[in-house]
């Protein structure tokens, strides 16, 4: 947990430069798009290149959004919110590249709701980034099981376990850094966003995972109060 904090405090120093930078190259990547774009079919047999070229900048735009995301946004605002619903409601947009990948979700939630303090798309952003990574590590299937459980009565626990290929033990210590990525079309910045958005909510996340076997990513919240279902 020591190391997650101090990896952690490093974000608002990069998180602000990232956007910066991220913000400034943003104009003139439209523009090298609209031309290249213009361009496009202009020469015989060189329509290839363009391609290349429009894909590779297509990549540098996705890199460039998922930077801004750590831009403080103008206005957070924190609103009590059900985590199971997050929960279920992301579950429901994943659901058919799951399928595509043979993956099954499964939902193992108690029968209260626990409301925390947050901000939805923040939050959302989070199992979003959490899932996908579950589920890219099934490429031949497997199962994600959510299961949440209350922690004290004071914290919600919320527990992504995976069946995919894991990750090895010398490797735990690059999650989160930005750009750490083992994947041909990987940003590396999923983890490093989503450590980020749970500091800001008070709340803490670790890893544990074993080689071919799976990854269990647990996050922990507090939580503001339980309603019954
Ligand atoms: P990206 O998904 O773009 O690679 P992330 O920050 O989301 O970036 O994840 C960084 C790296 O952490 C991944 O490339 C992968 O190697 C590893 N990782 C994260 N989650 C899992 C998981 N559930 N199973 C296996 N490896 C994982
Ligand atoms: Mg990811």
């Amino acid at each position: 947990t020591e190391e997650l904090l101090r990896k952690s405090d490093k974000l608002s120093v990069v998180g602000q430069l990232a956007a910066a930078v991220a913000h400034e190259i943003r104009n003139p990547l439209t523009a090298l798009k609209g031309f290249i774009q213009l361009l496009y079919g202009g020469l015989d047999g060189k329509g290839q290149y363009y391609q290349i070229m429009l894909s590779e900048l297509s990549r540098i735009e996705t890199i460039i959004s998922e930077l801004l995301v750590l831009a403080k946004p103008q206005a957070v605002v924190f609103e009590e919110k059900n985590i199971h619903y997050l929960l279920s409601h992301v579950v429901t947009l994943l659901e058919s590249q799951a399928n595509l990948q043979n993956v099954q979700i499964f939902r193992s939630f108690g029968a209260y709701n626990p409301i925390l303090k947050g901000e939805e798309n923040q939050l959302k952003q989070v199992f979003i980034n959490v899932m996908k990574n579950a589920i890219e590590a099934m490429p031949r299937g497997g199962r994600l099981i959510i299961e949440t459980t209350l922690e004290q009565d004071k914290y919600i626990g919320v527990r992504f376990k995976d069946s995919g290929e894991g990750i090895p033990k010398e490797r735990l210590a690059n999650l989160g850094e930005p750009f750490y990525t083992t994947k041909e079309k990987g940003t590396g910045l999923g983890l490093m966003i989503s450590y980020k958005i749970i500091k800001e909510h008070n709340g803490m996340i670790e890893i544990k995972s074993e080689e071919g076997k799976g990854t269990t990513v647990e996050v922990l919240f507090p939580v503001v109060q339980t309603v019954e279902v």
